[in-house]
């Protein structure tokens, strides 16, 4: 157990995994052989790291990233004593081990098979903005390729790109995304939606109504659109997790539906978004006006370690409503896409932003 136990207020910890749930019974059966009765039950069972199927997958020093503090401590370790260490995959996870490990001074190859590192829930603007941080910081990004396979007698030694090009090291990190851990709620026949997290409604039921399921594991829809989508998120998992708790013996609170909430740090630079990218906007059918500033970060901009902040707003024409937005900044932009965030739930348009009453002190804040 690495939660404080008091975070638990009144309940009863048990360290123990659960292999089988009896809906019938309305029991849970842990792998020590306990049987533990319940009248609710919340899957709250996570995410695992996507397997990359390639030749030499499996060979000594290839890491995927999995939340398993012993794994984790044997992957530092490997990092620890590493020359040349090679990611695949340049989302958020990859592109923050790769910068992690560059601190640490080895040679680092990072390989993302799309144009752009965080092309999936970045604009094209900030995504070159973080490759060229992290070639100043010494990182070689080759995008547009892919690893064809993994080489070496026990360990890994060398990757061979799809184009052609082989590339030393001898730590790889495989960071390529999440996929919903059903396995207990496949078992007890819980219906599974299309992007493979557990079925459940608005208040978060599953397909049986005495069973929730919440987090990485359960499917989400999209707050533009309600259809499916893959946003695998702390936020959205305690979001959840509270809706569900809310709606335990009568439904209450609604999902209103997903919003994904970024962000990331590569040296000194940071980047953050919330809601839609334009181009996902568009192809949701939104007419958009896109909004640009650049303001300080404290006013007046002469005040010593005022940083300019890049600032992006899409809206949708019609109903001048915001869609999403981005910001990026030296460090300090993840509570602006939180910001961003409580506009886009709340619905607010064009005119009810620009009228906000935002707090200002030229100390702690941008000029109002
Ligand atoms: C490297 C990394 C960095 C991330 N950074 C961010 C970030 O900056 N911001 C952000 O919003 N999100 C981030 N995420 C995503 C975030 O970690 C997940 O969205 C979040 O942890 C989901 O919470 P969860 O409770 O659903 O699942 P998890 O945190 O995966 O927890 C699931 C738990 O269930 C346990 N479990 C599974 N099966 C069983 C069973 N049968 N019996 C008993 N226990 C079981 C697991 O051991 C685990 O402890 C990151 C993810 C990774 C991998």
């Amino acid at each position: 157990n690495i939660m404080p136990d008091k975070l638990l207020g009144e309940a009863e910890l048990k360290v123990g995994k659960v292999v089988s749930i009896d809906r019938g019974a309305k029991t849970v059966t842990l792998k020590s052989g306990e049987v533990i009765g319940y009248n609710r039950l919340v899957l709250a069972t996570g995410s695992d790291p996507v397997m990359l199927p390639i030749p030499g997958i499996d060979k000594k020093n290839v890491f995927f990233v999995r939340k398993d503090t012993d794994y984790l401590r044997e992957l530092s370790d490997a990092v620890e004593n590493a020359k040349h260490i090679l990611v695949i995959g340049g989302g958020f996870i990859g592109v923050e081990f790769a910068d992690e490990c560059r601190k640490r001074g080895c040679e680092v190859t990072l390989v993302e098979v799309l144009e752009h590192c965080l092309q999936l829930v970045c604009i094209e603007e900030m995504c070159i903005r973080v490759e060229d941080v992290l070639r100043e910081r010494g990182v070689k990004v080759v995008t547009k390729n892919a690893v064809k396979n993994i080489g070496g007698t026990d360990s890994v030694e060398f990757v061979e790109l799809e184009s052609g090009e082989r590339i030393k090291c001898d730590v790889i990190i495989v960071g390529i995304g999440a996929v919903p851990n059903t396995k207990l709620a496949e078992d007890a026949d819980l219906e599974i939606g299309p992007t493979k997290g557990i079925k459940v409604d608005e208040f978060q039921r599953t397909t049986d109504p005495e069973i929730f399921a919440v987090g990485d594991c359960a499917e989400k829809y999209s707050f533009f659109n309600r259809q499916p989508v893959p946003v695998r998120l702390a936020s959205v998992a305690t979001r959840e997790a509270k809706i569900a708790i809310a709606n335990l013996y009568s439904a209450k609170w609604r999902n209103v539906g997903a919003i994904g909430v970024f962000s990331t740090v590569v040296g000194d630079t940071a980047v953050a978004m919330a809601g839609l990218g334009d181009t996902c906007a568009v192809q949701m059918g939104y007419e958009v006006i896109i909004g640009k500033a650049e303001a300080m970060t404290k006013h007046p901009g002469t005040m010593p370690d005022t940083k300019p902040m890049r600032l992006r707003l899409i809206f949708d024409r019609q109903s001048g409503k915001i869609l999403g937005g981005c910001a990026c900044c030296i460090r300090s932009v993840g509570e602006v896409a939180n910001l961003i965030a409580a506009c886009i739930v709340n619905s607010m348009t064009i005119e009810q932003i620009a009228v906000f009453p935002m707090g200002t002190h030229p100390w702690l804040t941008a000029s109002p």
